[in-house]
């Protein structure tokens, strides 16, 4: 094992940049190499929420973030066969495009003292089956060495640093893809996220501000095969019929380019093993239907730089923190999985969607006390109390 007190970090999306700035700030000597040209767009619905807005405080960038964001009142959810359910935030969430807050945390890393390098990380480096560093291509071609007492694999989903030491699950055999992009046009953008729902598909609509909105249509991989002749027309028939009446493309236009990403699936067996941690999307992937990906990036950030330190400083073979990181991770993403099959559940069955909109409409803590499970206000196993799930199942 080397005896540097450096940290390489692949990727400076939310999950690289954060733990970036949070080892900075601790003097770690920290490098993050990320291969995209910032700003950069990300395919994203772009909801903030509560749990995420007050990681961004704590990272003291929030105001940075706030200035470029709309802020979010609720959800409207509008699920085959139910009466539309309004589902208010209970705390702050926001609605910000990808392309500023991602390079509003990077440069909080850089300003922070990480060295933020544009190169596309390639290989693990490796000494005595222990990641020593990667290998970087530099935008010149050329292809070098970054040494470092630990790697941290935050290149998101199908991380190269998870590939290269094996730490993937296979893909699953189904999975959804999604479409989208920004649009002007839609009327009464009223600070909801709308989410539209059926035939396991499902339409979101979020307000960037009064006139803008980030639209994710997201389908199985058959049906977006049946589109290939024309994308365009395939995902406005989709909207149109998600939508039913209430929204679709009509009147509506596209600013910039349309984005796609597919298949929303991806696991990891662990978050660590030999000096290699993995973080945000790199370490597994949750279907985006609940909007839990950046709360989990930020906050897996914050404890894998904790456990990074401890381990820095601590050094030593009885007990290690980075262990303890992967196994937080392991059941946090256990539960939260479960918490958006749950949902999944209530919200595709239309006999259970219906009931389940009842139920909200008589016990608005119970969905209240969902939201706060999704936001990362309260662990999500709390979900799973008959106060709250099963008071909208029974
Ligand atoms: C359709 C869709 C909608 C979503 N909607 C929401 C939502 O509304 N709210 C929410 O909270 N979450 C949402 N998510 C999830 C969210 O986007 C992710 O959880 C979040 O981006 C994770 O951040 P990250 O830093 O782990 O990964 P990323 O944001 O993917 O960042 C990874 C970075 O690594 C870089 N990189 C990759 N490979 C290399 C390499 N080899 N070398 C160097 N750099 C590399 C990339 O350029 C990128 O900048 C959505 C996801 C999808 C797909």
């Amino acid at each position: 094992m080397n005896e540097r007190r450096n940290v390489v970090i692949a990727g400076g999306g939310p999950a690289g940049s954060a733990t970036a700035l949070r080892l900075a700030r601790a003097g770690v000597d920290v490098r993050v190499v990320e291969r995209a040209k910032f700003p950069r767009r990300k395919v994203c619905g772009e909801y903030l929420n509560a749990g995420a807005v007050a990681a961004l405080d704590d990272l003291g960038v929030l105001d940075a973030v706030k200035a470029a964001s709309a802020p979010l009142r609720g959800v409207r959810l509008v699920a085959e066969g139910a009466p539309p359910v309004v589902l208010p935030f209970r705390r702050p969430a926001l609605a910000c495009a990808r392309e500023v807050l991602d390079a509003i945390l990077l440069d909080a890393a850089s300003a922070a003292g990480a060295v933020v390098e544009h190169a596309r990380v390639e290989e693990v480096m490796v000494d005595e089956g222990w990641a020593a560093g990667v290998y970087v291509r530099t935008p010149e071609g050329e292809l070098e060495e970054r040494p470092a007492r630990y790697v941290v694999g935050a290149d998101g989903v199908g991380s190269v640093i998870a590939r290269r030491c094996e730490m993937t699950k296979p893909p699953p055999r189904s999975a959804r893809y999604a479409v989208g992009g920004h649009y002007a046009g839609f009327a009464g953008l009223d600070g909801h996220v709308e989410m539209y729902v059926g035939g396991g598909a499902y339409f979101a609509l979020n307000p960037l501000s009064d006139v803008r909105a980030n639209v994710m249509v997201v389908v199985p991989k058959e049906r977006l095969g049946q589109w290939s002749r024309d994308v365009d027309a395939g995902l406005g028939g989709a909207a149109a019929a998600l939508g039913r009446g209430v929204r679709s493309f009509e009147g509506v236009t596209r600013l910039g380019p349309r984005v796609s990403v597919g298949p929303l699936a991806y696991a990891t067996y662990v978050a660590y093993q030999a000096d290699t941690v993995l973080v945000g999307d790199a370490a597994g992937f949750l279907d985006p239907f609940t909007g839990q990906g950046m709360f989990l990036a930020l906050s897996g950030a914050e404890r894998a730089a904790a456990a990074i330190l401890c381990a820095l400083e601590t050094n030593g073979p009885l007990w290690d923190p980075l262990e303890e990181y992967a196994r937080w991770r392991a059941r946090d993403v256990a539960w939260r999985g479960r918490l958006s099959k749950a949902v999944a559940l209530l919200v595709d069955v239309p006999l259970l969607a219906r009931r389940a909109a009842e139920r909200i409409q008589r016990f608005p803590d119970a969905g209240a006390a969902l939201i706060d499970a999704l936001s990362g206000i309260v662990p999500p196993q709390r979900a799973f109390r008959p106060s709250v799930l099963g008071r909208l199942l029974a």
